[in-house]
């Protein structure tokens, strides 16, 4: 596919692009302050700021082209609707690594047996919003007041545990992402299913499994 990608030189693009280019995407980057000329593309990918990303899919939308996002701390539901009385779709994930997906299902898993959890995500400092959209998204899961810890510090990356108590025993769920080349996988998977999906918004990796 020829695709768009708006933060190509961040932290998750700079790993990215390389290995989207090596299963055989055609990737444009594209910088803050650049014109968001996407128009004749298939898909525009975001992984900027929860300020830039809503311009950015607003933009591409309007010329036509569909979205993967993986750009957290913003509520994509308006630009869902706009997506989907055009016929394009917009496809968001909290998380793109396999793993942390699983850790979503085990979680919800759990969940019917322990009365209560609280969850602690990990990030590094440069991660803009708290708490991740991960952890907003296993919290919604498990349900109740799921209590939510946010650490940032430098020398993480991206990881969680989730732990769930009960009459005399815990049980933890944890993953860690050590190098954001594991959330290629999952952009790619999004990409090879967006033509697929039905117009408007999809939200969650684990939607496309
Ligand atoms: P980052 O290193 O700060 O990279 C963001 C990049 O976006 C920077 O190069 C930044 O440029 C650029 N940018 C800012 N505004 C822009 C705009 N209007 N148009 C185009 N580019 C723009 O951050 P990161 O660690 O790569 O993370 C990016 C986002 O992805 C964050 O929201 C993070 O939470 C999220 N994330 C999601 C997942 C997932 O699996 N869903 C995984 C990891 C991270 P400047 O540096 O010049 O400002």
């Amino acid at each position: 596919m020829k695709i768009a990608f708006f933060g190509a030189d961040g932290k998750v693009g700079s790993a990215l692009v390389p290995l989207l280019e090596r299963a055989g995407h055609e990737v444009r980057g594209i910088e803050i302050g650049e014109e968001p000329d996407v128009a004749g593309l298939d898909a525009a990918v975001d992984f900027t700021t929860p300020a830039a990303a809503p311009a950015n899919v607003r933009a591409a939308l309007e010329q036509g082209v569909s979205c993967v996002v993986g750009t957290t701390g913003w509520d994509p539901q308006k630009l869902g609707d706009d997506a989907r009385e055009r016929g394009l779709r917009l496809f968001v994930a909290p998380n793109f690594s396999l793993g942390a997906v699983l850790m979503l299902r085990f979680a919800a898993q759990a969940a019917q047996y322990f009365p209560r959890a609280e969850i602690i995500e990990l990030h590094s400092d440069a991660k803009k919003d708290a708490p991740s959209g991960t952890a907003r998204a296993t919290a919604d899961l498990i349900g109740g007041d799921t209590i939510i810890h946010s650490v940032r510090l430098p020398g993480l990356v991206a990881h969680q545990e989730v732990i769930f108590g009960g009459e005399g025993q815990l049980l933890t769920i944890r993953h860690d992402t050590t190098a954001r080349e594991s959330f290629a996988e999952g952009v790619i998977l999004a990409l090879d299913k967006l033509p697929e999906l039905p117009p408007g918004l999809t939200v969650g990796l684990e939607t496309l499994l």
